[in-house]
C-alpha cells in the first residue's frame, strides 16, 4: 500500500457550540471501544494486509481493503466530532496557573484534558485503551467475513445507543452519517458471504435491522444514495468490488452500487486553541508566529494554503504587510 491523504472529512460536521464533555467521553466508545471506528478499520486492514492468493480471490481482497480504506475516515471523523465536543470546555480565555479546568473536574472522562489537549483518544467510554485483542484476522476468509458482518452489526446498535444517549448537535451529525455507513458495509459482507456459501445472512439475522429512514440525520445521507453505495478508494487500483458488491439491497430492493472514486469529502472546522490545556501551546500565537515566517521563508504565500470550513475573515490589511516581509528575506 502507497498511502495517499486528502485533508477533508467523510461527512460535513457543524461548528462547535456549546461544549459537551460527557458526551465526548460517550462518543469515545465508537472510536475505541470494541466494536469502534479503531477495530472496524485494524480488522479489515490487517486481514487486507495479509491476505493470500489475492488473485485468486480478488473481488474479496478488494472488499476488505476498500471497506478498510473508509474506515480509517470514520477514525478521523470520530475524533473531528470529540474535538468538537470538547472545544470551549475549559474556561474562556484563561490559561495556567489561573484555574482554567476547574470546572472539568467532574467530568467522565478527565484524561481527555489531562492526557489530551481537550481532544480524543484510543480509548473507549470507560477510558479503557483500545486493543489489539479486537482484531480478529484469521486468514480464513469465511471466517473473517463472518466476523467482520457481526462486527458491522454490534457497531451499528453501538452508535444507535450513542444516538440515544448523547443529544449534541455534533454527535448526532457523526452517528446519522455512520449508521448510514455502517448498513452499507453489512450488506457488503453478507453479500460477500453470500457468494461464498450460499447462505442468505440477511435472513438468518435481518440486517441492517435499524430503521435509519426514521432518523433524521440519517436522511440526508440516504436521499444521496449513500445507503446503496460503496466507494472505490483508489485512483488505479482494486477494480473488482463490482464483482461481489451488487444485487439489490436487502430492504429497499434498490440496486447497489460502486461508486468509482473516492466521496468529495467536506473541510473540517478549524478548532481554536485551547491555551488551558496547551493546545498547540500556552501561548499559542507565538507557535503561529513562527511558522508565518517559515512559510514566508520558503517562499510560500502569507496566508496559510489549507482548506478549512470556518467562515473566511476579511483580511485587515494584512496582505500588505506580508510585502516588506519578504522582502526581509532577501537581504
Ligand atoms: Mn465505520
Ligand atoms: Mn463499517
Amino acid at each position: 500500500m502507497i498511502s495517499s491523504r486528502i485533508d477533508r472529512l467523510l461527512a460535513e460536521l457543524p461548528p462547535p457550540s456549546d461544549p459537551d464533555p460527557n458526551g465526548a467521553s460517550i462518543v469515545q466508545e465508537l472510536l475505541g471501544g470494541r466494536f469502534g471506528e479503531m477495530s472496524t478499520f485494524l480488522n479489515y486492514t490487517f486481514q487486507s494486509f495479509n491476505f493470500r492468493n489475492r488473485q485468486g480471490a480478488r473481488p474479496f481482497y478488494d472488499l476488505l481493503a476498500n471497506i478498510a480504506a473508509e474506515e480509517f475516515g470514520h477514525v478521523e471523523l470520530v475524533c473531528a466530532t470529540i474535538n468538537t465536543m470538547l472545544t470551549g470546555a475549559a474556561k474562556a480565555r484563561a490559561k495556567a496557573p489561573a484555574a482554567a479546568l476547574a470546572g472539568l473536574d467532574g467530568v467522565r472522562n478527565a484524561q481527555h484534558f489531562l492526557a489530551g489537549g481537550l481532544g480524543a483518544l484510543p480509548q473507549d467510554s470507560n477510558g479503557r485503551p483500545w486493543s489489539g485483542d479486537y482484531v480478529f484476522s484469521s486468514g480464513d476468509l469465511i471466517e473473517d467475513l463472518t466476523h467482520n458482518y457481526f462486527l458491522e452489526t454490534a457497531a451499528r446498535s453501538g452508535k444507535l445507543r450513542v444516538y440515544e444517549t448523547v443529544q449534541h448537535p455534533a454527535a448526532r451529525t457523526l452517528t446519522g452519517y455512520l449508521l448510514v455507513r455502517g448498513g452499507v458495509h453489512q450488506v457488503a459482507y453478507a453479500r460477500a458471504l453470500e457468494n461464498l456459501t450460499g447462505a442468505d445472512m440477511t435472513k438468518l439475522f435481518p440486517s441492517p435491522r435499524i430503521p435509519t429512514e426514521k432518523i433524521p440525520e440519517c436522511r440526508p445521507h440516504i436521499k444521496r444514495g449513500d445507503h446503496l453505495r460503496l466507494y472505490r478508494f483508489s485512483e488505479s487500483d482494486y477494480h473488482e468490488l463490482a464483482a461481489v458488491f451488487n444485487g439489490p439491497h436487502p430492504e429497499t430492493g434498490e440496486a447497489l452500487v460502486v461508486e468509482e472514486g473516492r466521496p468529495e469529502g467536506w473541510p473540517a472546522f478549524d478548532l481554536p486553541s485551547e491555551p488551558a490545556a496547551f493546545a498547540p501551546d500556552y501561548a499559542p500565537e507565538e507557535i503561529a508566529e513562527i511558522a508565518k515566517r517559515l512559510r514566508s521563508a520558503a517562499g510560500l504565500p502569507a496566508e496559510p494554503s489549507g482548506e478549512v470550513a470556518n467562515p473566511v475573515r476579511r483580511p485587515r490589511r494584512s496582505a500588505a504587510k506580508a510585502a516588506p516581509a519578504a522582502s526581509k528575506r532577501r537581504r
